[in-house]
């Protein structure tokens, strides 16, 4: 078991112990936002046909090589094929067919010309200049090859997939079922949102955020309510957890204080501790573990502690469980809109927002970035990184950040 190791550690190692769950087929209507399960390769060439961009005339170009204004070509129009229909005559030399966008190209013909460069009749076609063989013919193949890899296992689902999926006939394909993240809380203070608040009580904040957190990362939260803060209650609740659900998120009882039991919790059912703590800064005290091959994310009960440690940590294990192909945060270049007062003797994760002003991306943050300060993680997309040994720093100061 590691103890404090560096975010990146951490959250590395733990990526390494998650694997996707298993995968489901669904009507594709439903499929948005879903990750993919198996790469896309196209088992259809699209256009399926040589077919037309435009309304027009398909003909032989070589019947056009002497064609000018003063000699235009006169051919005979054979048929119309309207798009959806298919050709029943060859063009021959000294013919067209009449075609519209999106029509087959006819046997015979090797070119097509647009009907607003001609002079046409219901029964002729005049041509007034050469045109080239495969003028104007979308070729079979040319938007998609058969065989052509479109998407690798792991991509989300977005607008483009939904369509390509269609065009390729996939009217239920195959993606990662959500994991189901058991949510459990605890601690002896806590009440439920909707329940009034006695004396000397909070309310749970934490399933909530962590509710949130999990949909945007593309799991199933099952909520598990709230533990006492004793090794039997916790473990007895991490059992209930594991029979239901692929991971499970807990928080509380992680510092090294006298009812800090969770990590007790933990071996008592098996777990196996990865590591204890973390050297990040808000997101300091937590505990990792794996059991029977499913993760256990132990995290702080103080709220922004809690969600800084997920993001930093958690977060890419549980992308990799829902199916996810990249599942690290994007790493970008952020510049700081104000100075920043406390120095950071641990790593420091300052939790902001992305803002556009002028053309320039800036980030803009509270300066209340403390483990408790839950509120100031409202709008939260970006983490920004302040090396451990910094100083106060100051705006305009560039830091790594990531994209959430
Ligand atoms: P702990 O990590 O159990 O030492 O808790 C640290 C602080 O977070 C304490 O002040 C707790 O009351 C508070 N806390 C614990 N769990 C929650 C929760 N689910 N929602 C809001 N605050 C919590
Ligand atoms: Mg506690």
């Amino acid at each position: 078991m590691l103890i404090n190791p560096d975010p990146i550690t951490a959250r590395d190692l733990l990526l390494q112990y998650a694997a996707p769950v298993n995968a489901e087929q669904l009507p594709l209507s439903l499929c948005a936002g879903r990750i993919l399960a198996e790469d896309l390769t196209a088992a259809e060439n699209i256009p399926p046909f040589d077919r037309s961009p435009y309304d027009g005339y398909a003909f032989r170009a070589e019947d056009t090589a002497f064609a000018s204004e003063e000699t235009p070509v006169t051919l005979t129009v054979l048929e119309e094929i309207p798009a959806g229909s298919v050709p029943t005559k060859t063009v021959v030399s000294g013919t067209a067919a009449k075609v519209l966008t999106g029509s087959p190209i006819p046997p015979g013909a090797d070119a097509v010309i647009k009907y607003e460069d001609t002079v046409f009749t219901q029964e002729t076609v005049c041509l007034f200049s050469p045109v080239r063989s495969g003028s104007n013919i979308v070729r079979t193949g040319e938007d998609v090859q058969k065989g052509a890899v479109l998407a690798r296992c792991g991509t989300v689902i977005d607008p483009g997939l939904a369509g390509t999926l269609a065009s390729q006939g996939k009217a239920r394909p195959p993606v990662y079922r959500k994991p189901r993240v058991a949510i459990l809380s605890t601690g002896s203070e806590l009440v439920e949102a909707d329940e009034p608040l006695p004396p000397g009580k909070i309310r749970n904040s934490n399933r909530y955020m962590l509710e949130a957190a999990l949909r945007n990362a593309g799991c199933e939260p099952v909520c598990f309510g709230i533990a006492v803060d004793t090794v039997a209650a916790i473990a007895n609740a991490l059992e209930q957890c594991f029979a239901r659900c692929d991971a499970a998120v807990i928080t509380g009882g992680v510092s090294a204080g006298d009812y800090d039991v969770t990590p007790d919790a933990m071996e008592q059912i098996g777990a196996q501790l990865l590591f204890r703590g973390a050297a990040i800064k808000p997101g300091m005290a937590c505990a990792y573990g794996i059991r029977s091959g499913k993760l256990i994310c132990g995290l702080s009960g103080n709220p922004a502690s809690s969600l800084i440690n997920f993001y930093a940590i958690a977060l890419p294990a549980l992308r990799r469980l829902a199916g996810c192909r990249d599942p690290l945060p994007e790493e970008i270049t952020v510049t700081l809109n104000r100075d920043f007062h406390k120095s950071s003797p641990t790593t420091r994760y300052l939790r902001g927002q992305l803002c556009l002003k002028n053309g320039t991306v800036s980030m803009d943050f509270s300066k209340e970035q403390g483990n408790v300060v839950l509120s100031s993680s409202i709008g939260c997309n970006v983490l920004a990184v302040i090396p451990a040994g910094s100083g106060p720093v100051a705006a305009g100061t560039k830091l790594k950040g990531y994209l959430l």
